[in-house]
C-alpha cells in the first residue's frame, strides 16, 4: 500500500492502516509522483477579460522548490482549462492518463480548478476504482503568483499526500483531506473552499505533518474503467417549478437525478399528480431517476413523508441518500457507461464505491 504501511487484509479482506508521519522524517527512497496540470486559477495569469489559465505544470513546480526536496517529478500539462469548462470527456482523459501512467509512478497529483474539481473528483472515483497509490486533486483560490497565495500550500501539501497518503481519490486542500466521493465546494472566495459531506476530513496536514484521522483502506491493485455516458441531467426544483420542466428533461436526458426538498418527495399542487406521472411515463421509457436533496447536510430519506414514500413504493427509481449530489451524477454516468438495465443499475448504485454511500436502505 501507499505510505510504506503494513496492510494486514492485502491477501484477503482488505484491511486498513492508520500513519501519522512527517515530510521531515525523509524517505530513504524518493517517490516518483505525476503532475497533471488541468488549469484552473493556480495555474491563471491576468488577462484584459480576467484570470486564464496559461501556466504549465513545470512553471506551476517553479514556484515551490520545497517539492523537488520532497520527491520525483514528472509533468503532463493534459488541459489548460477553467474548470467551468471541463466536461466528463476531459474526466475520461484524466482517468486515461493514470491509467497510461499507472505502474510508473507512486502517486499522482492533479491541479484543477476548484469550481468543479468535486465533480472530477467525484467521476475519478468511479473510473479508478481501489487504487493502491494516492490520486489527489487540489488547486487554489488565488492563482500561485499571487501574494499570500494558498497555491503553494496546497501543492505541498498535495505532493505530501501523494507520497505517504492513502490510496484512493482525493482532494486536498487548505490543509484538509477529502475523499473524492464526499467533496463538495462549499465557499466561492475564501481558503477553505472544499467540505466533506456526510462523512469526516479523511487527515489534515499541518506544517508538513501529515495527520491520518481515518484508516487507509488497502487495496491490492486497480480497477479502471473508460466509459461514461453524459446523457444525465440535474433538476433543482423550487416551489411551483412546472411539471413541464420535469418532462423536458426527461426527454432530453435518459439519467436524471432530481434534488427536491428536504429528506425528499415530488410536489402534488392541489392534488394534481403530473410530477408522479411523468416520472412514471419516464421509467417505462427506460429512464433511470435519482431522488435526492437540495439540503448540504445528512441526504435523504424518501420513506417519511406521503410526498416521498408513495414515489419510492410504487416506483422503480433510486434515491441517494447519504451521497454527494456530485457523487449522484457521476455514478449515474459510469452506471449508464455500462448498463440501462433497472436491476443492474439498481445494484451498482446501492453498492458502494469508494465509501460515497453508507445509508443501508
Ligand atoms: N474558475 C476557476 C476554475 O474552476 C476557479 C478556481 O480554480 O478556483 O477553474
Amino acid at each position: 500500500p501507499a505510505g510504506g504501511a503494513v496492510c494486514p487484509g492485502r491477501h484477503g479482506k482488505p484491511g486498513y492502516v492508520s500513519m501519522s508521519q512527517s515530510i521531515l522524517t525523509e524517505e530513504k527512497t524518493m517517490k516518483n509522483i505525476l503532475m497533471i496540470g488541468t488549469g484552473g486559477t493556480i495555474a491563471s495569469e491576468m488577462t484584459p477579460s480576467g484570470l486564464t489559465p496559461e501556466l504549465n505544470s513545470t512553471q506551476l513546480l517553479s514556484f515551490v522548490p520545497r517539492i523537488g526536496e520532497m520527491c520525483h517529478v514528472d509533468c503532463i500539462q493534459l488541459y489548460s482549462l477553467d474548470s467551468t469548462n471541463i466536461r466528463p470527456a476531459h474526466w475520461l482523459g484524466v482517468a486515461k492518463t493514470v491509467r497510461e501512467n499507472y505502474d510508473r509512478y507512486d502517486g499522482f497529483v492533479i491541479s484543477h480548478g476548484t469550481d468543479t474539481m468535486a465533480y472530477t473528483a467525484a467521476a475519478l472515483s468511479y473510473l479508478i476504482q481501489g487504487s493502491p497509490k494516492p490520486i489527489v486533486l487540489t488547486g487554489a483560490q488565488k492563482p500561485i503568483w499571487f501574494d499570500g497565495t494558498d497555491s503553494k500550500r496546497n501543492l505541498t501539501d498535495a505532493f505530501l499526500y501523494a507520497c505517504r497518503g492513502c490510496g484512493g481519490v482525493q482532494i486536498v486542500f487548505n490543509g484538509k483531506v477529502i475523499l473524492g466521493t464526499r467533496a463538495r465546494k462549499t465557499c466561492s472566495k475564501s481558503f477553505q473552499a472544499f467540505s466533506s459531506v456526510n462523512y469526516p476530513d479523511l487527515a489534515v496536514v499541518q506544517d508538513e505533518h501529515l495527520l491520518q484521522y481515518m484508516r487507509c483502506a488497502c487495496y491490492p491493485s486497480p480497477v479502471f474503467y473508460d466509459a461514461l455516458d453524459d446523457k444525465v441531467g440535474l433538476l433543482k426544483l423550487i416551489p411551483g417549478t412546472p411539471a413541464a420542466v420535469l418532462e423536458f428533461m426527461l426527454d432530453r436526458f435518459d439519467g436524471l437525478v432530481i434534488e427536491s426538498f428536504g429528506v425528499g418527495g415530488l410536489p402534488e399542487y392541489e392534488g394534481d399528480a403530473s410530477y408522479f406521472d411523468i416520472i412514471h411515463r419516464g421509467i417505462a421509457r427506460g429512464k433511470l431517476v435519482v431522488m435526492t436533496t437540495q439540503v448540504p447536510n445528512e441526504g435523504s430519506n424518501l420513506a417519511v413523508y406521503h410526498v416521498g414514500g408513495r414515489l419510492k413504493s410504487a416506483l422503480r427509481l433510486l434515491e441517494a441518500y447519504d451521497m454527494t449530489t456530485e457523487a449522484a451524477v457521476a455514478k449515474l454516468m459510469w452506471i449508464m457507461g455500462q448498463t440501462r438495465d433497472f436491476d443492474e443499475a439498481e445494484r451498482l448504485f446501492y453498492r458502494p464505491v469508494a465509501r460515497d454511500i453508507l445509508y443501508e436502505n
